[in-house]
């Protein structure tokens, strides 16, 4: 059966080249980058080469580059890390209601611990307004931490203006570039930050592993305690296959982005623009222009996003429905309940997210499947009878 998998904001699939690259490090050249022999220096040298890859991609040097276990890590690192650091100076951190739960959580998590948060709201579209950063610092406020772009709805936020607040009043400011690393330009200079989050399986790399860039001077305490590695802030012997394979991917992947990411938007175009064309009651989630290259999301009235998932995967179309780490639950998503939807519109979601392997077949298969499945499940739907088309709820 055809297979478009269109949930890459989820996971992507490794390039071959990735796989290759990292092929010798699980067979011969396993030394403990440690060690002081020869195979042991061979992957020491390719642990520093991976580094000076990792940091090219964002601009930065390879000494401020921390590998990590995930993206997860790399946000509990700089959440956490800076929380107790700089616990002395200030207990008052700022991030928004849509970041993602890496970030969400270890906040709450010093929330529990007496620190004071705040969650600054978004607009319809999931954009933070910097005006609103502004006015939440505080004298006690020690870092800002905002994602650079949303994984569900794709909002690409204005981080140099939230950085160039931050700078001028003194506060430390990390944002999570997960969905954006690889998929859009980022240069942590242009963005003005002082810690950005990466992750591997994001950009066509291997799953489990992760970076976290740190600006010389910011010093984050460390989470994980016991060897010396990563320059004394992180402890494990590194995960050296995984490395390597990260580095390969951002490699290519930055190569390519002016290229990629500019076909992607116009796959992605088309892709909204057929499905609301097509499709009456949907309503486009997230910016309009300001979204990532490959998310197409959307909320369906009169549909659960679960029924819609399962029907589109018996006719081999991978997407999800709220985020990969809350589907499962009944809760809808915390990040279509911040731009303002009801319950019962954000439990219809659908997330495309293109990547690499997509094409312009993929997107006409979609489009050919999914008017007919939404029209069947609406059908079986009681809140769906006779109602008019101008009927919708939702105005746009
Ligand atoms: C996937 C993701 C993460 C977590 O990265 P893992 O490597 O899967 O732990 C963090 N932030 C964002 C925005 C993500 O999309």
């Amino acid at each position: 059966m055809k297979l478009v998998y269109l949930d890459n904001a989820a996971t992507t699939k490794p390039r071959t080249e990735v796989v290759e690259s990292m092929i010798p490090f699980l067979k011969e050249r396993y030394g403990n980058p440690s060690s002081i022999y020869s195979i042991a220096r061979d992957t020491k040298v390719a642990l520093t080469k991976a580094r000076e890859k990792v940091a090219a991609a964002i601009h930065a040097n390879p000494e401020e580059i921390i590998f990590t276990g995930s993206g997860s890590e790399a946000d509990n690192i700089a959440v956490k890390g800076v929380a107790y650091a700089y616990a002395k100076k200030g207990r008052h951190i700022i991030t928004s209601a849509i970041e993602h739960h890496a970030v969400l959580d270890s906040v709450k998590h010093l929330e529990a611990r007496g620190f004071k948060t705040t969650f600054l709201p978004v607009d319809s579209y999931g954009m933070v307004d910097p005006g609103d950063v502004e006015a939440a610092i505080t004298k006690d406020t020690i870092l800002i931490t905002i994602m650079h772009a949303n994984n569900e709805i794709g909002t690409i936020q204005p981080i140099s203006e939230i950085a160039g607040i931050a700078k001028k009043r003194g506060v430390i400011f990390h944002t999570d570039a997960v969905q954006t690393v690889g998929h859009i330009p980022v240069d942590i200079n242009e963005l003005g930050v002082d810690m950005l989050s990466l992750s591997g399986h994001k950009c066509n790399g291997p799953k489990g592993v992760g970076a976290l860039w740190v600006k010389k001077g910011v010093k984050p305490e460390k989470l994980i305690d016991g060897g010396s590695q990563e320059y004394n802030r992180r402890a494990g012997t590194e995960n050296v296959a995984g490395i390597v394979g990260f580095a390969t991917a951002l490699e290519l992947a930055v190569k390519e982005v002016e290229y990629e990411s500019s076909r992607l938007i116009g796959l992605r175009d088309y892709l909204i623009k057929g499905i609301l064309e097509r499709i009456p009651h949907v309503k486009l989630t997230g910016h309009p222009t300001e979204r990532l290259p490959g998310n197409a999301s959307f909320c369906f009235e009169f549909i659960e996003g679960e029924s819609l998932l399962l029907s589109l995967d018996r006719v081999g179309i991978c997407g999800s429905s709220g985020s990969a780490c809350t589907s499962g639950s009944l809760e809808p998503s915390h990040v279509l309940l911040a731009i303002g939807l009801p319950h019962e519109i954000a439990h219809g979601s659908l997330r495309l997210s293109l990547g690499r392997e997509t094409t312009l077949q993929d997107i006409d298969y979609v489009l050919e499947m999914l008017p007919p499945i939404v029209n069947k499940l609406r059908a079986m739907s009681p809140l769906y009878e006779d109602v008019p088309l101008e009927a919708s709820s939702m105005s746009y």
